[in-house]
């Protein structure tokens, strides 16, 4: 087992246990799943908008190499310094280059997923820099240490009073004295405003760029995108190249899908579009805007046909709401930047199957994910493809087997009904033990309760229940 799969399944099982984290987990999500509903209805048909979005990625996508050298051509005219980063190593050492020409003491960050991917805060601070995150979630996990616990909402997994107990410990006495939602976001900005201020530089992501204007648009609730990205003299953005859109119309209705199916909202608090840096006779803006392209394995999923959709991702994170695995096993579990249905999907491309190949079969392959993704991306069958090659390059030998046994017993209908009567009769002799010290599925029964064995098989109900056959039932009709 690869270290990665350990990790994940000791973190999981963990949380399995954790009934009440579990059940608070589910009310969160509750509320997300009514605002979302409302969302949808906002739109004339939201089955439309998919379609529409889905062929809006695809052909940026089918084009890159003309989308991009268009938005290129426009982005540079206006002074953007743009740099191809291979690898998130590479990307990593292009913003600290421009840190260090800075002299830099200070940087503030909003929120970036692929700043995440390619641990940025983590090598600026190790490197001895001080680094803000400025969105609320963000800011709530980097002052405990962790990792996001979903790509939308990071710190969704912390009840209030855990969040104030943290601010009241390492904002200062000023801060954490009530737990409402206004007064910890007034405790947060507070101690971030200052920052804004002091900052040398401001990152940020990218949440998509028009080939049409050469454009970046980056999308916020808190207004922190715009002002981490406006304040300080230097900005670096940090974008997938996955996040070209080709024009303006596109945006118009991307930026209302990643809302609705981000948080239910019809569109971000904040929505601000970035063409380079200050320009002459401009009061606002930075000194200089260096934009960070990351490949990082995507022009290797660009080329595979069978999975390319999976760049379609506009990272709202619905599909990680609504995966049954997610909800039982929390964000933190899979060990990776993106995690849930779409994790699973574009991890082992970005991080290597060999490592990785544990992650697909974290699904119950039910399609939730894949029907509620705005940009339609096969989700659910994109994990099977990843089942599959993760399969063909480490065959389970006792699985093989155990597979062609069950293939050989389900040929022989005599065999296989003395099967499930044996079956039957283990599972209601064991179901004494269920939950002592003596329990032979325990580790299944610690956090699950085991199937009831049935009354009566299929084959038993279905001998009762076979109707007649249909010329037979056509004479009594005559008659
Ligand atoms: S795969 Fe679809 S649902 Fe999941 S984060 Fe990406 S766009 Fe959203």
């Amino acid at each position: 087992m690869s270290k990665p799969a350990a990790a994940f399944q000791a973190a999981a099982s963990a949380y399995v246990g954790e009934r009440e984290t579990r059940a608070f987990l589910r009310q969160s999500l509750a509320g997300y799943l009514a605002q979302r509903r409302t969302g949808e209805e906002r739109f004339q048909d939201w089955e439309e908008a998919r379609v529409a979005a889905s062929a809006a990625k695809g052909e940026a996508l089918d084009y890159l190499d003309r989308y991009l050298a268009d938005f290129l051509t426009r982005i540079e005219k206006r002074g953007t310094r743009v740099f191809f980063a291979r690898d998130a190593a590479r990307a990593r050492e292009r913003v600290v280059e421009i840190v260090r020409e800075h002299d830099a003491k200070c940087i503030v960050k909003s929120k970036s997923m692929t700043g995440e991917e390619i641990d940025l805060s983590e090598t600026l601070e190790h490197l001895g820099y001080e680094v803000v995150e400025t969105d609320l979630g963000e800011y709530i996990v980097q002052l405990r240490g962790e990792r996001p616990f979903h790509i939308v909402a990071p710190a969704m997994h912390l009840r209030r009073e855990e969040i104030r107990e943290l601010f009241a410990g390492k904002i200062g006495p000023e801060a954490g004295r009530s737990a409402e939602p206004e007064a910890l976001t007034m405790d947060a900005r507070r101690a971030i405003r200052r920052k804004y201020l002091e900052a040398d530089i401001g990152i940020s992501g990218v949440n998509f760029a028009v080939a049409e204007t050469g454009q970046i648009c980056v999308c916020t609730n808190e207004g922190n995108g715009r002002l981490s990205t406006s304040l300080p003299r230097v900005h670096i953005a940090v974008m997938g190249l996955e996040k070209l859109v080709p024009n303006l119309d596109d945006l118009a209705l991307l930026l209302p899908m990643l809302a609705t199916a981000g948080t239910g909202q019809h569109l971000t608090g904040y929505t601000t579009i970035i063409g380079g840096p200050r320009q002459p006779g401009e009061a606002d803006g930075p000194e200089e805007f260096h934009l960070i392209i990351l490949d990082n394995g995507r022009t290797a999923l660009l080329a595979d046909d069978e999975q390319r959709d999976a760049l379609h991702c506009i990272r709202c994170g619905a599909c990680i709401y609504m995966c049954p695995i997610f909800k039982n096993i929390g964000g933190h579990s899979y060990g990776t930047t993106y995690m849930g249905p779409i994790g699973s999907v574009i991890t082992p491309h970005l991080r290597g199957l060999e490592e990785w190949r544990h992650l697909p079969s974290s699904s119950s392959l039910c399609g939730a994910c894949t029907e509620t993704c705005p940009v339609r991306i096969d989700l659910h069958h994109h994990l099977l493809h990843n089942r599959r090659n993760a399969a063909a390059a480490h065959p389970a030998p006792l699985e093989k087997l155990a597979l062609r046994a069950y293939g050989w017993l389900a040929g022989r209908p005599a065999l296989f009904s003395l099967a499930g009567k044996l079956g039957k009769l283990a599972l209601r002799a064991f179901s004494p033990l269920l939950g002592t010290a003596l329990d032979p599925a325990r580790g299944w029964t610690r956090c699950r309760a085991l199937p009831e064995p049935p009354r009566q098989s299929f084959r038993e109900w279905w001998k009762t229940h076979e109707p007649e056959p249909a010329s037979e039932r056509d004479d009594d009709d005559e008659e």
